[in-house]
């Protein structure tokens, strides 16, 4: 009988008016006036995930710890883990890296204050650190951060770089500074590679489906990285004019989250981002 792999369960904490590249959300002085989800569904998650005896990893946007302290503080007393996911949610290929620094300090600045525990990890918004872009793994070492959960080893919209898709030590930060790694998960359907464990991809695919690439990373030896927010859980999500493209991404199978992630942790096991990479 082979050994139990524990999969890495993560969530990134942002409302729903942080999707990015959506036109009317997209200027961030009229934030404070959308109606806001993140309360309510981050609560019913950190709640779920620690009746179930797990503890995970939560990548809090700074803007979000500073308006909301008492989730932070949640996750935290709940036994969490407390990582940043930036403080405006910019992508980092499109900042410098005296931009992306600032915004990282800030972040942290505020996630500590809220929750007291020591801010180890980063996740980029959109998975956005690509090729040319490495840089920011040595912003990250410079802050003081002890791994990165943002390479996306497929391409995708707004981010994606080749990497070994497994748990790893990078050397892409050009200073040559190793730095632990925990890529998103992809699993192997037919000839395609197809991203399964989190956000609109989780929606969409069929629970039989979620299993079937677990099961298939699992039997490697090989964890799984699940990532869902706040507004994957939300059909009540507000919606706001976009492309019929995007609005599937954005929306579909919103009602199908909850019973997914609880049939995940009946399932299978999982713990957070630092002790899967042995932290
Ligand atoms: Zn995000």
């Amino acid at each position: 009988m082979s050994e139990r792999i524990v999969n890495a369960l993560s969530f990134d904490i942002e409302d729903w008016f942080h999707m990015v590249e959506i036109e009317a959300v997209a200027d961030a002085s009229k934030w404070d006036t959308f109606e806001s989800l993140v309360e309510r569904y981050t609560e019913w998650i950190v709640q779920t995930v620690t009746e179930a005896n797990v503890q995970a990893t939560f990548f809090v946007l700074g803007w979000i710890a500073e308006r909301y302290p008492n989730l932070v503080k949640l996750m935290v007393d709940s036994g969490h883990e407390v990582g940043t996911h930036s403080y405006w949610h910019r992508k980092v290929y499109e900042l410098t890296p005296e931009t992306f620094a600032e915004d990282l300090r800030q972040s942290i600045d505020v996630i500590e204050a809220a929750g007291g525990q020591k801010v180890r990890g980063f996740r980029a918004p959109s998975f956005s650190i690509t090729p040319g872009s490495e840089w920011a793994f040595d912003v990250l070492l410079d802050a003081g951060l002890e791994y990165d959960a943002s390479l996306f080893p497929a391409s995708r919209a707004h981010g994606g770089y080749p990497c070994d898709p497994r748990p790893h030590t990078s050397m892409i930060a050009p200073s040559g500074r190793p730095m632990p790694e925990l890529p998103m998960t992809m699993m192997r359907l037919g000839p395609a590679t197809l991203p399964f464990s989190g956000g609109g991809y989780m929606r969409l695919l069929p629970g039989w489906l979620l299993r079937k690439g677990f099961d298939q990373l699992n039997a490697q030896g090989r964890p799984t990285v699940v990532y869902l927010h706040p507004r994957d859980f939300a059909p009540d999500c507000p919606r706001v004019p976009m492309s019929l493209k995007r609005r599937l991404k954005c929306y579909v199978g919103c009602g199908t989250t909850k019973d997914k992630l609880k049939m995940l942790l009946d399932r299978y096991d999982f713990t957070t981002c630092t002790a899967v990479l042995g932290l």
